[in-house]
């Protein structure tokens, strides 16, 4: 069980140590770009950019709607001619079945325990302390059967044989495309190639009411999932919008993930809505 602290003091505090990091940056290589990205950074842009000049800042930090896919292409090619912009925005999410395969080949797999792909990003649900859906919508977008087989076809020729982390936001937003067309083209290529990989994803608590989900992630190589429980409080649950984990036996629902052969890792990140603070603070 991992125990997680989630809240919006820890993105403001992420952002702070963002800026100072940035700052150092500036002070110790003068005349030199500093790219910052990450979530964090979106602080940045109400900054009123007072580290600009020397600190270039990009990526989906600085736009609350976009990814790297769409702005990097003009940075880099604004880099090779040495006219970059402060800032490389956005408002599109970008068609993730553009997204190239990872050059496996640019990195060590000895420095490596696990293998990261990712099958879609954005969540239908809409948790009060989690960017995911600002960052990523609540529609689910996906790649699809073709494009996931050709990316885990390449971390196979790349010689890799261990686990890989689907690092999708929920990987059940879309369960019927799962179930028709991702899992079955799964399952075959993992039998043919007889389950090179163990994979482990991250979904909501909902996946318990689907025994048969449950039964062809197993088939396809998934021996673990995380579930964000978040608390076992009722109220805390209704503060932070955890709506989907009202009125549910968690432990029952825990004990299902097991009954179909998945370690189930937990996320009880102790929302500490008001709620639960003042019945703590009673105890
Ligand atoms: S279910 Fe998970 S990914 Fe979706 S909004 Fe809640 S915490 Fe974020």
């Amino acid at each position: 069980m991992e125990l997680q602290a989630r809240s919006k003091i820890h993105q403001q505090k992420s952002f702070l140590s963002a800026t100072r990091l940035i700052d150092n940056c500036c002070n110790a290589v003068s005349r030199m770009a500093v790219k910052a990205g990450g979530y964090e950074c979106q602080g940045l842009r109400e900054q009123g950019y007072q580290l600009g000049g020397i600190c270039f800042i990009s990526a989906m930090a600085t736009q609350r709607s976009s990814a790297a896919e769409i702005t990097l292409p003009p940075f880099l090619s604004d880099l090779k001619t040495g006219n970059t912009r402060l800032i490389y925005t956005s408002t599109e999410r970008p068609d993730i079945t553009k997204t190239p395969i990872p050059k496996w080949s640019l990195i060590n797999k000895k420095h490596y325990s696990s293998m990261n792909i990712q099958y879609s990003r954005g969540c239908p649900y809409n948790c009060e302390f989690c960017d995911i859906v600002v960052l990523n919508g609540n529609r689910p977008r996906t790649k699809d059967e073709k494009q996931i087989l050709a990316e885990l076809e390449s971390l196979y020729q790349y010689g890799w044989r261990a686990g890989v982390f689907v690092v999708d936001d929920n990987f059940i937003g879309n369960k019927q495309k799962l179930k028709e067309e991702i899992l079955p083209a799964i399952i075959g290529w993992m039998q043919k190639r007889k389950y090179p990989f163990t994979l482990l994803t991250e979904t909501s608590i909902n996946l318990a009411d689907d025994e048969e989900l449950m039964r062809l992630m197993v088939d396809a190589g998934f021996d673990t999932v995380f579930i964000g429980l978040e608390s076992p409080n009722e109220e805390s649950l209704v503060e932070c919008d955890k709506s989907q984990n009202k009125k549910r036996d968690l432990i029952a629902d825990v004990k299902k993930y097991r009954t179909v052969a998945f370690r189930c890792r937990v996320v009880l990140s102790l929302v500490l809505t008001a709620t639960h603070h003042q019945s703590l603070r009673a105890r």
